[in-house]
């Protein structure tokens, strides 16, 4: 390990505001599904559901919505009642965060739903304060 490097990376980084260090770390998790049959597991649902701080029947039924197909909570797995490649899924996921998770004013995804009307969600970001209302899945 180059030790001068590491060094000149740890100042760069300290002259960066804490904000983009924190974005430049999180990631949407991948998920990881693999076809059963006529059915698509999600092993790491209860993971991804963690990370976005959702619960996991409201991300499920996101997904039902999304892919057009029932979709049940098994504990930690997401179980889809069609085949579907995981490149589809991971697109759903990215857009569950982009859409749902991730604050449109700062990019951090620490964000809540605080309260749904009709057809509406209004999303709180406990990093910078903002609150908006999307339209529901
Ligand atoms: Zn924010």
């Amino acid at each position: 390990m180059d030790t001068n490097y590491d060094k000149l990376l740890d100042r760069a980084f300290a002259k960066l505001p804490t904000l983009s260090a924190e974005n430049v770390d999180f990631k949407i998790p991948l998920a990881d599904s693999m076809v059963q049959g006529a059915k698509t597991l999600i092993k790491n649902f209860g993971q991804i559901a963690d990370v976005a701080r959702r619960d996991k029947a409201e991300m499920a039924r996101y997904m039902a919505k999304e892919l057009a197909a029932p979709t049940s909570v098994e504990e930690q797995r997401l179980i889809i009642s069609s085949k579907v490649n995981s490149d589809v899924i991971n697109a759903k996921v990215k857009k569950y965060f982009e859409t749902y998770v991730i604050c449109k004013e700062c990019h951090k995804p620490d964000t809540h739903i605080e309260s749904t009307s009709r057809g509406f969600l209004t999303i709180v970001c406990e990093a910078c304060g903002a609150r908006y209302t999307i339209k529901h899945y």
